[in-house]
């Protein structure tokens, strides 16, 4: 059944055992009341008063489709400003973007990877030590901490095994805006996680490549800030 007159019975009139069949009793109340009309079948947009597709109600529809009412996405997604200081940055897109995704929680590591396929190992390839957690990879495998001492970042709000990536950087963003240069420490910080997560990749995918020593580390990202200082980037987020 493709078209509105399969339903309807030979001599035009709604076939009610059919519709009842097919749509739910309060539809199918609703269709028998429509007095069937004479002329073809025809394809009608709902979304607009013309009943013709334009690209404006496409657009309104899609963008409806994409973006939930924000009421309805988790209590973390609806803490516009972590969102907006995100895409506001002044780092190279793909920081941006690889926050983004920590921040969702949305980064192959073993223990994610682990939730899905429990045949696979959860440990941290490198240290095999602990799972590779979100926040193992950040801040606790010995180079993320090592690397973190070096920064001397005390100004950041001490890292927890409790807490989760996201309140941490939300608590450490909202401390470090109160401060002088609060802005540029917060670009630090995002330099510094991107620099540890790269050098992890490295290591793990790079058959025999050996730990980048913090100090490395260090003076790389300390290198790149003072580029973004001296060259702004534009900011990432497009309305
Ligand atoms: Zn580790």
């Amino acid at each position: 059944m493709t078209l509105v007159k399969d339903l309807f019975s030979e001599n035009k009139e709604w076939n009610q055992r059919l519709v009842s069949e097919v749509f739910p009793t309060e539809v199918a109340q609703q269709i028998l009341t429509i007095s069937p009309g004479e002329g073809p079948d025809k394809v009608q947009w709902l979304f607009n008063n013309s009943k013709c597709y334009d690209v404006a109600s496409g657009y309104r529809i899609s963008y409806l489709f994409f973006h939930e009412p924000i009421d309805l996405c988790p209590a973390y997604m609806q803490q516009r400003g972590i969102w907006a200081q995100l895409w506001n940055l002044l780092t190279p897109q793909k920081i941006t973007i690889f926050l983004w995704k920590y921040l969702h929680g949305r980064i192959p590591i073993m223990q994610l990877i682990h939730q899905r396929f429990p045949n696979t190992p959860a440990t941290c390839p490198l240290c095999q030590e602990e799972s590779e957690t979100i926040t193992h990879c950040l801040f606790l495998c010995q180079n993320a901490k090592l690397t973190w001492r070096k920064i001397e970042m005390e100004a950041c709000v001490p890292f927890s095994n409790s807490t989760t990536f996201f309140d941490w950087w939300s608590s450490t963003t909202s401390l470090l805006d109160k401060q002088p240069n609060g802005s540029s420490k917060v670009l630090l910080v995002a330099i510094l996680l991107w620099h540890i997560w790269k050098d992890r990749n490295r290591r793990v995918f790079e058959q025999g490549a050996g730990a980048t020593p913090p100090e490395e580390i260090a003076t790389s990202v300390i290198r790149a800030h003072q580029e973004i200082l001296v060259r702004p980037l534009r900011p990432s987020r497009i309305d």
